[in-house]
């Protein structure tokens, strides 16, 4: 029997998974990727294996399809489908792992339960990507269950990146910056010595430009700082949040406006970013085609680029210089304009855009002497897996009680 991995990333309503054969080889081997969307409504299934080609698209009627009706399908579906396969172990993406974790780690009750403490840190997020966990604990207790941070690669930046100017009892309580996107980046800053072996040893801007967005300041493959804190709403506009904003807004929200806390949450997560610019949509694609006729689909647009650009100087200021920016994401891996507009509104800092390039794809979208900028594909779950693994051998090794 082949052992595999099961990597799970449960959204609010979607469970996205992938299942990985568990070999020596550095990079683990993708058999199948599966998205489960429209839980609690309309739910439909779509499987593809390693090649790309849909091996399952399946939909589903009526409230009865919930997360744990999703999860046992798939494990359903993997038993039937999966012959010579034995699921040794399912690996979770899990937004925040506060201050204590910084890698992988193996998840019993008590980490359980530390994990759901940090449920008011990422109250959108991390309730949605603890429930495969609790349902797994009850219907499977002997499968090791591992869960990665979105935050964990950011906890070793220096103290002073991590700290808001707030009242140190606030600091103590955990008000601090803890960064996201964790996972892509740490990715990224795996791979950078195969595109150029120089990479891995310089300062590096990592944009990470999808419906999410932020920016990561590498120096030498470890992260020194990022565009967002406390929560993931901070930093740069995205999709549908606001990004940075100045906090007095929220005051004049609660007071003036008369919103709740909860509809003033609703407004900066759902209603903001690009949709809320454009008043159209959050979707890029979406906007790009429409802004040569719709101003107000162009000026979202130029916000977003701006935004970047000036996160790019601070970061560029925290690395103390700027050896190269590497791009991302859904955006960042596809949209040539933004790359482009990016690069050109950072030409203060010598980036000679290689048109061309750029609108191949890269992966240098660059020449000449000064920084460099590419393009590289980020694999999240790939991340997952190969932590999964590192997990289980680190486990082995441990001598017996
Ligand atoms: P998520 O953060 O949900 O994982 P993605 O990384 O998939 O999001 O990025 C989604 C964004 O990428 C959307 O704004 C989408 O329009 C944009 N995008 C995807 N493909 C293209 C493309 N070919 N050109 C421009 N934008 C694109």
């Amino acid at each position: 029997m082949v052992p595999v991995l099961l990597v799970l990333n449960a959204g609010s309503s979607s469970l996205k998974f992938q299942v990985f054969e568990l070999g020596e080889a550095e990079e683990p081997l993708r058999l199948f990727r599966g998205l489960f969307e429209g839980l609690g409504g309309s739910a439909h299934l779509l499987i593809r294996d390693g090649a790309g080609n849909a091996v399952a698209d399946e939909a589903f009627e009526g409230p009865g399809w919930g997360h744990e009706e999703a999860l046992l399908h798939v494990a359903a579906w993997l038993r039937a489908h999966g012959s010579g396969l034995r699921l040794a172990a399912v690996g979770h993406r899990v937004v925040h792992g506060g201050l204590a974790y910084d890698a992988p780690v193996h998840v019993d009750a008590e980490v359980l339960e530390n994990l759901e403490r940090l449920v008011p840190l990422a109250p959108l997020h991390q309730p949605h990507n603890l429930e495969p966990i609790r349902i797994l604990r009850q219907r499977f207790p002997d499968l090791p269950q591992i869960a990665c941070f979105d935050t964990a690669f950011h906890r070793g930046q220096p103290e002073i990146a991590q700290l808001f100017a707030l009242p140190h009892a606030m600091t103590e309580r955990g008000v601090r910056r803890y960064g996201f996107h964790g996972l892509s980046y740490a990715y990224i800053a795996s791979v950078l010595a195969a595109y150029d072996p120089a990479l891995a040893s310089s300062r590096v801007v990592v944009a990470h430009l999808g419906n999410g967005a932020s920016l990561c300041a590498l120096d030498r493959g470890r992260s020194v700082a990022t565009t967002m804190g406390f929560s993931a709403l901070d930093g740069l506009p995205m999709g549908t949040r606001c990004g940075a904003l100045d906090a007095g807004v929220v005051f004049y929200m609660l007071r003036e406006m008369g919103l709740t806390p909860d509809e003033a949450e609703q407004v900066l997560y759902t209603q903001s970013g690009l949709r809320g610019v454009s008043g159209l949509s959050n979707d890029m694609r979406r906007l790009r085609s429409l802004a040569g006729a719709d101003p107000d689909a162009g000026r979202a647009i130029d916000l977003f680029v701006y935004r970047i650009g000036r996160e790019l100087g601070s970061l560029t200021a925290a690395l103390g210089g700027l050896d190269a920016v590497v791009f991302t994401g859904g955006i960042g891996e596809n949209d040539a304009a933004t790359r482009a507009e990016v690069l050109r509104g950072a030409a203060w800092a010598g980036f000679a855009l290689d048109e061309a390039a750029n609108a191949a794809g890269g992966p240098r979208l660059t020449r000449g002497p000064g920084p460099a900028a590419w393009v590289i594909p980020t694999d999240e779950e790939s991340m997952i897996a190969r932590g999964i693994r590192d997990a289980l051998d680190h486990a082995r090794r441990q001598p017996a009680l």
